[in-house]
């Protein structure tokens, strides 16, 4: 899709001003580069009709800068589709909120089911407790209980004799009895929609009478996904969407037609397979992935979440006693490298991954390397006391890391200006920061 869209935008970037023959090339572009990802044809056509009404308008053919005016009318359009803001869970007036996760099996329900009791641990300090009412697969079960005691969640199950709706009816009081603010029921699935799973789902729904039913839809099965949505929806009426696999090569397709067609906000998205691996959905975000116009806000959150907490308190607390030390340095330099490699990390800043400018600069991923090089070439007490660092022992960090000793210098500059600003930050004082920027 981006790719497509991309052309198609660039194409109209080489022109000053657009004819009404123009439009028509790019809304044949972006219909088809919507089509093959996978996006329902009826949404298609609707989109296309909107997008189009506008551009061929005043507002595009008059305009100084057309290519900008069709880029921010085709994301404007694709935000609005897919809900304009992000959707917060359902909450009950009072504990506890019960959530149940329905879906097609193998769309995600189980992990997804793991990945919010964890969001809302951390992120609220909730108590959640995990039910197991998948008695069709044994494995289901244990795979529950795994990712409760790896997250630390409560799960309750009856094992796979009992009737789901039992199970439910006992877990709800079970979590009545001990307090937990948070009910997520995983339910089985089926490999295709069927009238015993739909009673069965039926009767969970009645008996719990969840404040939210989240639709954990695949959003690798493109058209199919609209389809599973649709017949779940019509059934249960759910409240919200959750599109998982989004961490694959889908551009989200899945999500534009979704909403369109269920008119259900999908509220957040699966990016991994690990327990952290759950977004809130940002139409936003999505619409410039759409456009391939970056990811840059996910980027960060993925890089904060990396950040291994543990670490970032005992940072915190270093930068407190002025410790911090170049033993710390390396590790931030590993956090900073675990996001990927830099030309991946510039590529999801907004305005990057097609800018022309960026084949002239030199990003030269080394940079980072060298540096530890030069950490590495540090006897232990010099990395723990940056003060020892005289003229003579610079030479000799030069010489072994293989580095000119002026950069041996800036960086040593460097490290101490890092650790100055972050000692002035964890004091509560951000005045050091435009020294900084400056260098
Ligand atoms: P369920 O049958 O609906 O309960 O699906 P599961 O939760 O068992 O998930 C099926 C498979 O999809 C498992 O291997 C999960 O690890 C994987 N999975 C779930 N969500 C995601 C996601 O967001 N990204 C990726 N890559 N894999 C996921
Ligand atoms: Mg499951």
């Amino acid at each position: 899709l981006t790719e497509r869209l991309q052309n198609a935008i660039s194409k109209l970037k080489r022109k000053g001003k657009i004819s009404e023959s123009d439009v028509k090339e790019v809304m044949r572009e972006i219909r088809l580069a919507l089509l093959e990802a996978d996006v329902n044809f009826k949404v298609v056509k609707d989109f296309v009709k909107k997008v189009r009404v506008r551009a061929v308008g005043v507002e595009v053919l008059e305009s100084l800068t057309p290519a900008q005016q069709i880029v921010k009318i085709v994301n404007e359009e694709l935000v609005k589709v897919m809900g304009e803001k992000e959707s917060p869970l359902n909450k009950a007036p009072k504990i506890p909120t019960i959530i149940m996760m329905v879906g097609l099996q193998g769309a995600g329900k189980t992990t997804t089911a793991g990945k919010l009791a964890l969001k809302l641990k951390n992120e609220q300090k909730a108590r959640p407790i995990l039910i197991a009412a998948d008695v069709y697969r044994p494995a289901a079960i244990d795979q529950l209980q795994i990712l409760g005691q790896n997250i630390d969640v409560p799960v309750f199950s009856l094992g796979t004799d009992v009737n789901p709706v039992e199970i439910v009816r006992q877990g709800l009081a079970e979590a009545k009895e001990k307090k937990n603010d948070y009910i997520i029921i995983d339910t089985a699935g089926r490999l295709q929609i069927d009238e015993k799973l739909m009673d069965e789902l039926h009767q969970i729904k009645e008996l719990a009478q969840p404040n939210e039913i989240l639709l954990t839809v695949d959003a690798m099965t493109g058209q199919n996904a609209v389809e599973v949505a649709e017949g779940f929806n019509s059934q249960l009426d759910v409240t919200g969407v959750v599109l998982t696999k989004l961490d694959g090569d889908t551009r989200g397709g899945a999500a534009l037609s979704i909403r369109a067609i269920t008119n259900k906000p999908i509220k957040f998205v699966g990016q991994g397979e690990k327990m952290t691996d759950l977004d809130v959905f940002y139409p936003e975000r999505m619409a410039s992935r759409i456009l391939g116009m970056g990811d840059m806000l996910t980027l960060i959150e993925k890089a904060q979440r990396d950040f291994d907490q543990k670490k970032a308190e005992d940072m915190a607390e270093k930068m407190r006693e002025n410790s911090f030390d170049f033993n710390d340095f390396l590790d931030q330099m590993e956090q900073v490298q675990k996001m990927g490699p830099m030309e991946d990390v510039i590529k999801m800043i907004p305005g990057m991954a097609n800018n022309p400018a960026l084949k002239n600069i030199n990003v030269d991923p080394k940079d980072i390397e060298r540096t530890k090089a030069i950490v590495y070439s540090m006897t232990l007490k010099e990395r723990e006391d940056p003060e020892l660092l005289n003229p003579s022992r610079r030479r000799r960090i030069a010489a072994g890391s293989g580095r000119p000793v002026q950069e041996v210098n800036r960086m040593i500059k460097q490290f101490k200006q890092m650790r100055d600003m972050m000692r002035k930050m964890s004091n509560g004082n951000f005045s050091g920061m435009e020294g900084l920027l400056g260098d």
